[in-house]
């Protein structure tokens, strides 16, 4: 058995940057898996596509009138309406078709990289580390609970970030192309001298 989970990494790698549209995962059976029979290639994507809306944070919708309209469904509903208009297009779907994967993000309160977790959620932190500027949330910005302590934090944080140059932090994950700190930093309206 093949393991089809890195068609799932590549999915969730590539959501952060871009909505990944659902053609991928069929295109990506047949180029790398060599997965022919069409029932088969339908019912393993249905499968992955379960996989992936499992993730935190990640939706399905498709562009109504040049909008993106999430479809406001439990997984179980999303793969069983793809699954109806897959069968109604009669073949895999092309770029556009049915629809996207989606994704929800949330800025970092340093540096404003689109982070794909929640730094902290209802007064739990995530501890996870924001790939731009190195902080850990729950670690270093644990101000028992006080927000202004907080918000210093990420203030001093910042400034020392800048001051280091501003350069990408983590080792083990590359920045999106095309990134730059001066862009990103301008949403917090904050210059880099
Ligand atoms: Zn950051």
């Amino acid at each position: 058995m093949p393991s089809y989970a890195s068609i799932v990494d590549d999915v969730m790698a590539e959501l952060p940057e871009d909505r990944v549209g659902l053609w991928w995962i069929p295109s990506g059976l047949r180029d790398d898996f060599a997965i022919a029979d069409a029932d088969e290639v339908r019912e393993r994507s249905l499968a992955l596509v379960h996989e992936i809306l499992s993730r935190p944070g990640v939706h399905f919708g498709q562009f109504v009138s040049g909008r993106f309209e999430r479809w406001t469904l439990a997984p179980d509903e999303v793969v069983e309406r793809i699954d109806q208009d897959w069968r109604r297009l009669g073949r895999p779907p092309d770029i556009g078709e049915i629809g996207w994967f989606d994704r929800d993000l949330y800025p970092c309160p340093v540096c404003a990289f689109d982070l794909d977790f929640e730094p902290w959620r209802q007064g739990s932190p995530s501890h996870e580390i924001c790939p731009c500027c190195g902080i850990q949330f729950g670690y270093h910005d644990s101000a028992g609970g006080d927000a202004a302590r907080t918000r210093q934090v990420y203030e001093n944080w910042r400034e020392r970030w800048i001051g280091n140059g501003a350069r990408w932090s983590s080792v083990g994950r590359r920045p999106p192309s095309g990134w730059a700190a001066t862009s990103q930093l301008a949403k917090l309206g904050v210059r880099v001298p």
